[in-house]
């Protein structure tokens, strides 16, 4: 096997297991052998076959994002940026963005799978090259799903979704539920089996999730099967609830109880959960429901929450707040969720809306954020070997260029990477030991073919679009350009 040191790395982040907090470190050598890491801290002495200069460096742990759709949101680029429903409480989720995911616009599976793959590796390419080395990828299986997340390198966790109704929006202001609990069933069938060939998958880089979609659109006993399938492997689950105000309008009518409430009394709210995304709690300010109590029962339970600001952002909607939920004791996680999948844009957007949230320059600070961007996605993915540079972790490391202008002066280089810099900075990434960024560029996808890809797809969306909206409305009339087309 043959050994691998990051030599003289001027700035490292390295875990503190004793302390269990991220630390830097000064003028460190990081060792690998095959796939994990051997050494870190101060002058190696042992057998080396390659020696990487770490002088103008930082190395720090490769982010861990726990909830992305790799599938379906680089297709929607320049087109559902600012769409969003007003009389949905701003969420498009439901309508009319779905007129623009790739599984409602393809006329042959072929050609869906096609679009898939393509948006697939675009995705991944931004991921690794903004020094993301692990990613759940929430997805509905397609033709060569787990072969396209392998062949770029990354470490992915196929979260295979799957449901018991469709979401119906037929007038504009209304959501309404076309149950069908057998689809449903044959779904977490078919999901279980893509689970399982993905934990065998020879890469030894795939992982599952167990992934029933969202908390409104799942019965209850197919919420109980997931969690029991989840136990009995010793799979993370995930499920979106409190995503928008009307998940959480949908469940109180049901059953009087808040999505979190309801969860907890039917007993799948474990810390094996990862609650996507958990902003419409009941203490949030555009929720008005008597009790205060849905922080705790997370944090009681054990339970993560998969934090995506941006996404929401761009709905005018945001957590409240990142420092308040880690105050209540809550495993906070990041993820992208959409494009673009850049989880430095996202760690700085956690710190900004968490002050604006929180109302108070201390409601959370750059260490609370990344420590939730490595470690804490690891926990809530249930692994304890990535995250963190550290003796008998996998070697899943960024290299970020200390000399580059938006790094200077990188007196607090972690500050300027996520403040200034970001993937500008990133120069190297190493995934289970292998090389799969240099000099900035990804070496294991090819981007322009990728890129080709996804256009067509979105092309042939756009021009359909009409057929799939509910008032037959054009990509046009949808989404107009952001600026008009001068005459
Ligand atoms: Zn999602």
């Amino acid at each position: 096997m043959s050994t691998t040191v990051i030599r003289n790395a001027d700035w490292a982040i390295l875990w503190d297991r004793e302390q269990g907090r991220q630390v830097f470190a000064r003028d460190s050598d990081i060792a690998f052998a095959g796939n994990r890491i051997v050494f870190a801290g101060v002058n190696y002495q042992g057998a080396v076959d390659r020696v990487i200069e770490g002088a103008g460096r930082l190395v720090m742990p490769g982010l861990v994002n726990v909830h992305s759709h790799l599938l379906s949101e680089n297709i929607g680029r320049g087109v559902t940026e600012e769409i969003a429903n007003p009389a949905l409480y701003m969420s498009a989720v439901a309508d009319p963005k779905p007129v623009f995911l790739p599984g409602h616009s393809m006329d042959t599976a072929t050609a869906l799978a096609e679009a898939m793959r393509a948006a697939t590796r675009m995705a991944i390419h931004e991921l690794l090259t903004s020094g993301t080395t692990t990613v759940a990828d929430l997805a509905l299986p397609y033709d060569g799903w787990l072969e396209t997340l392998a062949g770029t390198g990354i470490r992915a966790v196929a979260a295979p979704m799957y449901r018991s109704a469709a979401w119906v929006a037929r007038t504009g202001y209304t959501v309404e539920y076309d149950w069908d609990e057998a689809a449903g069933r044959r779904a977490f069938k078919a999901a279980v089996e893509a689970m399982e060939a993905a934990v065998r998958h020879p890469s030894g880089r795939l992982s599952a999730m167990v992934s029933p979609a969202q908390v409104d659109t799942c019965s209850e006993e197919l919420l109980r099967d997931s969690l029991t399938l989840a136990e009995e492997r010793g799979w993370p689950l995930t499920l979106h609830t409190s995503q928008c105000v009307w998940d959480m309008l949908e469940i109180t009518r049901r059953h009087g109880k808040t999505p979190v409430q309801w969860l907890a009394d039917i007993g799948v709210l474990t810390s094996r959960m990862i609650l996507g995304h958990a902003i419409f709690l009941d203490h949030h300010s555009w929720i008005t429901w008597h009790s205060k109590r849905d922080l705790e029962l997370i944090a009681q339970s054990g339970a993560s929450v998969a934090h995506c600001p941006l996404v929401f952002s761009r709905y005018g909607q945001m957590l409240e707040s990142f420092g308040g939920y880690r105050r209540a004791g809550v495993n906070m996680a990041l993820g992208t969720d959409t494009q673009p999948h850049n989880m430095l844009e996202e760690i700085r957007l956690a710190a900004t809306l968490s002050r604006i949230a929180g109302r108070h320059a201390d409601d959370t600070n750059l260490g609370e954020i990344f420590h939730a961007a490595t470690i804490g996605g690891a926990r809530a993915l249930g692994r304890d070997d990535i995250g963190r540079i550290a003796p008998g972790a996998k070697a899943d490391l960024v290299l970020a260029d200390l000399g580059h202008p938006a790094m200077r002066p990188a007196r607090d280089p972690l500050r300027s990477l996520v403040f200034s810099a970001a993937d500008r900075a990133v120069r190297g990434v190493y995934v289970d030991g292998r090389e799969v960024v240099r000099d900035g560029v990804a070496l294991t996808i090819d981007l322009e073919d990728a890129a080709r890809g996804l256009e067509t797809a979105q092309a042939e969306g756009l021009a359909s679009a009409a057929t799939r909206d509910r008032l037959g409305r054009d990509a046009a009339t949808l989404s107009p350009l952001s600026l008009p087309l001068a005459e």
